[in-house]
């Protein structure tokens, strides 16, 4: 059984990297956290860390790295799509690498949406099914980012997938 965690406030990333401590008991094989750094980070961009393997793996890699984060989402994985490595690990992020997901659970009709994207020139860069939520959402907002196009792309997209799930974004 695999686990998320998120935390909106300060020191964030730190806060989310316990959260994922206390739901090791669940079982995984692989943990990764993103984070937003406060607004002095002009690339917006998410900044993100995954290991295979203990979360104590993960608290490694991250330590030091997400100083002033005030957004975060966290992932244990217990694989079903794909191998269990690094690249495969969560939180998977967008092409323009503004937006991450992470996801529990199993998306049924990835044929299909692989093939939407696949036509519309995505790439997949993990072999995970949860990857296809990130780019699917990535098509259907464009370059908007307020809040409320983003929520309501966001319900159009779990409206399309088939299968159980527990996603943040
Ligand atoms: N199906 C996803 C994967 O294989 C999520 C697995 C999980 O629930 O941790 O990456």
């Amino acid at each position: 059984m695999c686990g998320i965690f998120g935390v909106v406030g300060e020191d964030a990333a730190m806060r989310t990297l316990e959260g994922l401590r206390r739901l090791e008991y669940r079982g995984y094989d692989s943990s990764g956290i993103a984070a937003l750094i406060d607004s002095s980070d002009k690339s917006k961009k998410v900044k993100t860390e995954r290991s295979v393997g203990h979360v104590s793996s993960l608290a490694a890699k991250v330590n030091g790295k997400f100083e002033g984060s005030i957004v975060s989402i966290g992932h244990t994985r217990w694989a079903t799509h794909g191998g269990v490595t690094e690249n495969n690990a969560h939180p998977h992020s967008s092409s323009d690498g503004l937006m991450s997901v992470v996801h529990n659970g199993i998306i049924e009709n990835t044929s299909d949406l692989l093939t939407e994207l696949t036509k519309n020139q995505y790439k997949m860069a993990s072999e995970t099914d949860t990857e296809l939520i990130i780019h699917l959402l990535h098509l259907e907002i464009g370059d908007s980012r307020d809040f409320e196009t983003v929520f309501g792309a966001f319900k159009r997209v779990i409206n399309r997938l088939k299968g159980a799930w527990a996603i943040a974004v």
